[in-house]
């Protein structure tokens, strides 16, 4: 049995060694890649592709899964095989001609959907997006190869294994609610919060921004830091790598976004080294690593005592820049405003963008909503959650691009993440008194050991729900991430 396991973890390493050489061409293709490039980059990422696949459906992979069905190797044995197993059924059970078409019409799709949104006509994207729709619905039929699954379910498992539709609406409709009232009571607050008063050039916010990622604990032997249009982490182990913006008028777009990635890349970093190269060495879910991006940016990052230290930091590298003191300053970071778009959305209404996406995507997989009623029950949503209308569809059902390229079964995992991390952050505040008095003077490593020994070491080893109740010690629920923005937004808006 032992002899198997080895041929296959061996055979594996290869395959996990080429799935982070594509990640890399990823990367390069976001932050170096010349424009000139793209079609020679897509000949080879579709290559790699084409490589990856083939080993991980390759048929001495199911002979050596079905040689160890049953097999007691201990627990980290358990748990190579039970992802080996999971990528081996998701390659095979899904027909090739399938999967190419998949490739084919979401490639396509997404320049359609970006054309749409430039010329704000929903009517432009429908046809391609029911016909993508009508691809995953294939896929998740496909999927769950008969077993009675539900669609949205077997989708969902490529982002979050072992969570359910119903499992999701049951935790994350707590949130509506309370978020929805919340909301309304800060709009009522008459807290008047100051606006910035000036620019702040590229070179210091790149300064700063890696001056963060290091207060945060990312370990620079193994990462660096780049520009990217839209930022985003890659890779693992060893070779980390995080990206940010500069958006000269609104420095707290670049230092909220390196504050998150390092969140994202401190996970992947603090995988215990003995995974490296293995179905274990890499985040265990999308809501998972949100958790960690979210607890960084959120609980810690634009906390009152870290804002403080901030506050500082940037009167020291900027000079004055029109907020009088620490307290505007934490308010204005945290401010609740009235916008459209999800990517910048405060801690409260976050969620409800989420939300919003998450039934609206089930609907569509389970065939109770249309392609061709979905803009007016997003308009419809929208208003009753925001309490104003869309004014135009880039604005609306048109803002992200996640449709467009088949993600469906992935927008829950942000809020799945906010909860998680709601969960993290009570148990993490209990186990570390000192922390605030550490956020104040920039310092975070109590925090981010905690996280390291209480999550992130384990990678794959635990299914992602079982990984946060041992670390929280508790079932999964919304309640502390609720109780956690209450107990914020009614000091910062004194309420
Ligand atoms: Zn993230």
């Amino acid at each position: 049995m032992r002899a198997t396991y080895d041929a296959l973890m061996a055979y594996t390493k290869r395959t996990v060694a080429l799935s982070q050489v594509a990640g890399l061409l990823g990367w390069d293709q976001e932050t170096m890649m010349p424009p000139g490039a793209a079609g020679q980059r897509g000949e080879w990422r579709g290559a790699m592709e084409e490589i990856i696949h083939a080993r991980q459906s390759a048929p001495e992979v199911g002979a050596w899964l079905a040689r160890l069905e049953g097999a007691d190797l201990g627990d980290e044995a358990s748990a190579n095989l039970r992802h080996i197993r999971r990528t081996f059924q998701r390659a095979t059970r899904v027909p090739a001609d399938l999967a190419a078409e998949l490739a084919r019409v979401t490639s396509v799709s997404q320049g359609i959907w970006a054309r749409a949104r430039a010329a704000d006509d929903f009517a432009a994207f429908a046809p391609t997006l029911k016909q993508v729709l009508d691809l995953k619905r294939e896929e998740a039929a496909a999927l769950s190869d008969g077993d009675g699954t539900d669609a949205y379910d077997a989708l969902l498992q490529d982002y979050e294994p072992g969570m359910s539709g119903a499992r999701l609406q049951a935790l994350l409709g707590e949130l509506r609610a309370g978020l929805v009232d919340l909301r309304d009571r800060i709009r009522g607050s008459t807290r008047q919060i100051p606006a910035l008063s000036r620019s702040f050039d590229h070179a210091g916010q790149m300064a700063l921004a890696h001056d963060l990622a290091g207060v945060f604990g990312y370990d620079w032997s193994r990462g660096r830091l780049d520009l990217a249009v839209h930022p985003f982490s890659s890779g693992s182990g060893f070779d980390t790598r995080i990206t940010t913006r500069v958006d000269e008028k609104n420095p707290f777009n670049c230092f909220y976004s390196t504050i998150h990635e390092t969140g994202h890349a401190c996970y992947e970093q603090g995988i215990s080294a003995a995974y490296l190269m293995t179905p274990l060495g890499r985040g265990v879910s999308m809501g998972v690593h949100e958790s960690q991006s979210r607890i960084y940016e959120n609980q810690l990052g634009r906390s009152a005592p870290f804002c403080g230290w901030l506050f500082q930091r940037m009167q020291t590298e900027f000079g004055d820049f029109g907020v009088p003191d620490a307290d505007a300053f934490y308010a204005l970071v945290n401010q609740v405003g009235q916008g459209y778009i999800r990517t910048e959305a405060d801690e409260v209404q976050y969620n409800l963008h989420v939300l919003l996406r998450f039934d609206l995507e089930r609907a569509l997989i389970s065939g109770a909503l249309e392609v061709s009623d979905l803009e007016d029950a997003w308009n419809a949503r929208f208003l009753a959650d925001f309490g104003f209308a869309v004014d135009r569809p880039s604005n609306g059902v048109l803002q992200d691009v996640h449709w467009s390229v088949g993600l469906f079964g992935y927008f829950p995992t942000y809020s799945l993440g906010n909860v998680y991390a709601g969960g993290l952050y009570q148990a993490l505040c209990a186990a570390v008194p000192t922390l605030e008095a550490d956020l104040a003077r920039g310092e975070t490593a109590a925090a981010t050991e905690w996280l390291r020994d209480n999550v992130q070491k384990y990678g794959g080893l635990f299914e992602p729900a079982d990984l946060i109740e041992r670390a929280t010690g508790a079932p999964i629920s919304a309640r502390p991430l609720l109780d956690y923005l209450e107990r914020k937004f009614t000091a910062i808006y004194r309420l």
